[in-house]
């Protein structure tokens, strides 16, 4: 292993929202060393952890409806009823206030970065770049209003669906084994708001978007195509994972893919359990090259957001992963992994 990691860009995690169920208001929840979770300042400046897109997600009232349906073969999660506007702008500014809380409390070890050149200062300097990414646009309004207020608070990276139904399209319900194409494409509204994030220079993530809606991203945005954190279908066929048509597409766009590390979206048998080997991770990083190329592959460890395979552990664990890469890629190949493909992408979609 190798003496100081290799700074990670990651394109997801679900920190704030693991945070808010913590004291509210209490930023040192994040910087200081915990075991609960997957990610905070110790234990990602311990891995390398160097930036990433912090997820604002809207939770779903009424979890006992989402009851899996398990059957031999796989499983089906009925998707809960779409938040009301007010209640998901409500929830979205408390996550985003926490962000900002957490960088004002963090005496410069955090920061929220807004351009690629912040990016790339945090990177060279150790300061642990946070990137405003709302998963799932329940808190806009469809005359997008609060897309332009967001934009200016510093959001740069959206998902347009968790997986939830949403004024602007529908998401993939989590079901293995199933193809994504599940439901109708983009509305009107969805429409509009990709070409509003294409002028905004706002990253357009198309993880948890169902077939239709993922066409009508490729058809519509100028900008390169994303998926935060997903995985390859052929390997493993849940609903959130990508088939062979869509990584082409993205190839063709010039866009990438962040592995996600979920162990149920990694394993051939879609199981949700943690004794998973890092080789699976490995395997889909491979995979995925070979659809994508070399540039078009990054991680999107959806850590506090997912089971993840116990040999990786947390974010303190990604060195075993660089090292598990390291034995098949030589270091320019880890290096654009790690973060160059990201910055690359970001600086074809940011205005800045
Ligand atoms: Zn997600």
């Amino acid at each position: 292993m190798s003496d100081a990691p290799l700074p990670v860009f990651d394109g997801h995690n679900d920190a704030l929202l693991r945070l808010a169920g913590r004291p509210p208001g209490d930023p040192r929840a994040f910087l200081e060393r915990s075991e609960a979770g997957h990610l905070d300042l110790p234990r990602a400046r311990e891995g390398g952890f160097a930036g990433g897109m912090f997820a604002l997600f809207v939770p779903s009232k009424r979890k006992r409806e989402q009851k899996p349906e398990r059957s031999e073969s796989g499983y089906d999660v009925p998707l809960p009823e779409p938040p009301k506007l007010a209640e998901a702008q409500r929830a979205t500014l408390a996550l985003a206030a926490s962000l900002f809380r957490i960088e004002a409390a963090s005496d410069g070890r955090l920061k929220v970065v807004r351009t690629v050149g912040e990016l790339r200062s945090c990177l060279a300097d150790g300061t642990l770049a946070a990137v405003l990414h709302i998963e799932g646009a329940e808190a806009i309004d469809p005359e997008l209003d609060m897309l332009e207020v967001l934009y200016h608070a510093g959001l740069r990276s959206l998902g347009i669906v968790w997986s939830r139904p949403n004024a602007f399209g529908h998401g993939v319900p989590f079901r293995y084994p199933s193809s994504p194409d599940i439901g109708p494409g983009l509305t009107e509204a969805g429409e509009r708001l990709v070409r509003a994030c294409n002028r905004l220079g706002i990253l357009i993530d198309v993880s948890h978007l169902n077939e239709k809606g993922f066409w009508d991203v490729v058809r519509i945005s100028d900008k390169p195509i994303v998926a935060t954190h997903s995985n390859a279908h052929t390997l493993c066929q849940v609903s959130r994972n990508l088939t062979d048509d869509q990584l082409k597409a993205i190839r063709d766009s010039g866009g990438m893919v962040g592995v996600n590390f979920a162990v149920s979206f990694l394993r051939r048998d879609g199981h949700n359990q943690a004794d998973t080997p890092l080789a699976t991770i490995v395997e889909h990083v491979d995979y995925l090259i070979e659809r994508l190329g070399v540039d078009g592959v990054g991680f999107g460890s959806d850590f506090d957001g997912a089971t993840m395979p116990a040999e990786l552990g947390d974010a303190a664990g990604l060195p075993r992963l660089i090292d598990a890469l390291r034995e098949r890629h030589d270091e320019a190949t880890l290096r654009k992994l790690c973060t160059e493909n990201w910055l690359r992408v970001l600086e074809a979609t940011w205005r800045a």
